[in-house]
């Protein structure tokens, strides 16, 4: 099966772990410390606080900005549930709002414009399938309405932007990413006393973590506010830190993917629309495709994965999630429904070769011919 997206792992993570083994020290010591100033270091950052998951990272932010009940937080729809479940989780509202065009698949800043009250106190940016939002153009938005800006930049990481828009920004290592430590995440925020309250609550507001302990003479710690269970392990890092090491690479491999699809769906299936159409920064995440209003799209599903391709949708929108439908009912953004009705994504990962794009766009044109076909037919 050709997947959607895949990890590469091998000898050097292998052998990282079993360093970490030998080691004895299993959470929180020095790889951690040396996966934070890597990652910190690749994105132009002075520091980072890694975490467990980048749905951690976010309510870490969130609860460092003191945001809770009574705020409303702006965010898409067209993402993955950690993004709303992170407001909630701080006792704020998520606000949903619609995405700019099915050609840009961002939030839209008119929509957030009109979406703002007084109680708006943040909007979460997602750099959705990897493609950057526009930075002046929300700095002058937030600057304006006093509004923090948070980038869910689990799609982007590897980019100098990132990290650079607003308060901070909220890394994933979940296994389907650009990079993996299977599970991980972090959280870059220039402000270092922001920077420090969100170290401080990952580790259960703790003032000084076992590693601290161990090498400083005093063994006490205080607990100085409510904190979290948020912690980076040291074999984590150890991935991390091999990982890390190729994923410009990786992001490149990506990219001439990316571009290596678009002249051949270009070509091939004319009637199928590539998202992101003008040139604009990407860690190239994954490969959004719209189909044409003709299409069946479970028809065209079930013929890729007759040919052993594996494809997903992203994203069912959140606002038609049992959960959300029912905490928020009668909300509707036409342009995130359609472009959630008429996405597939296929696969795009640095371990794909420029033959398996062919074959994928090949499936795709055949599977668009017999969905045609049977339309007609019906
Ligand atoms: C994967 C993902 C997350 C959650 O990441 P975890 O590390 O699994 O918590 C959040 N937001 C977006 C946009 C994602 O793709």
């Amino acid at each position: 099966m050709l997947l959607v997206s895949a990890p590469i792992l091998g000898v050097p993570e292998k052998a990282a772990l079993s360093k970490v083994i030998d080691s004895g020290w299993l959470t929180m010591g020095e790889r951690v410390q040396a996966f934070e100033r890597a990652f910190a270091d690749v994105h132009g950052a002075e520091d980072c606080v890694a975490v467990s998951s980048c749905t951690a990272a976010l309510h870490l932010i969130l609860h460092a900005l003191g945001i809770g009940p009574g705020d409303e937080v702006l965010v898409p729809s067209l993402t993955f549930v950690a993004t709303a479940n992170a407001v909630l989780y701080v006792g704020a509202t998520p606000v949903f709002v619609d995405i700019e065009s099915i050609d840009v698949p961002l939030m839209s800043l008119a929509e957030a414009e009109a979406r703002c009250t007084p109680r708006t106190k943040a909007v979460i940016l997602v750099h959705f399938a990897g493609y950057l939002a526009n930075r002046e153009q929300w700095q002058r938005f937030a600057r304006a309405r006093g509004l923090h800006i948070i980038e869910d930049a689990a799609h982007a990481p590897g980019l100098k932007e990132v990290g650079t828009f607003g308060a901070a920004a909220a890394f994933s290592f979940y296994g389907n990413k650009n990079m993996t430590t299977a599970e991980g995440g972090a959280v870059i925020a220039r402000d270092p006393d922001l920077r420090e309250k969100i170290r401080l609550a990952r580790g259960h507001g703790m003032t000084s973590g076992t590693h601290q302990r161990l090498n400083s003479r005093t063994p006490q710690y205080d607990v100085t506010m409510l904190g979290f269970n948020y912690r980076m392990d040291e074999m984590r890092a150890a991935i991390g830190l091999v990982q890390l090491q190729n994923l410009q690479e990786w992001n490149e491999i990506r990219r001439i993917l990316a571009v290596l699809y678009r002249r051949l769906i270009a070509s091939h299936c004319p009637a199928v629309t590539v998202p992101f159409s003008q040139p604009r920064t990407s860690a190239y995440h994954i490969m959004p495709i719209i189909l044409p209003r003709f299409a069946r799209r479970q028809h065209v599903i079930d013929e890729l994965r007759a040919q052993g391709i594996q494809t997903t949708i992203h994203y069912p929108p959140l606002h038609w999630m049992t959960l959300y439908r029912e905490r928020f009912p009668g909300i509707h953004l036409p342009l995130t429904e359609d472009f959630a009705q008429r996405e597939l994504t296929i696969p795009l990962h640095p371990q794909i070769t420029s033959s398996a794009v062919e074959a994928v766009v090949a499936a795709l044109a055949s599977s668009l011919d017999s969905s045609s076909q049977a339309g007609t037919a019906a």
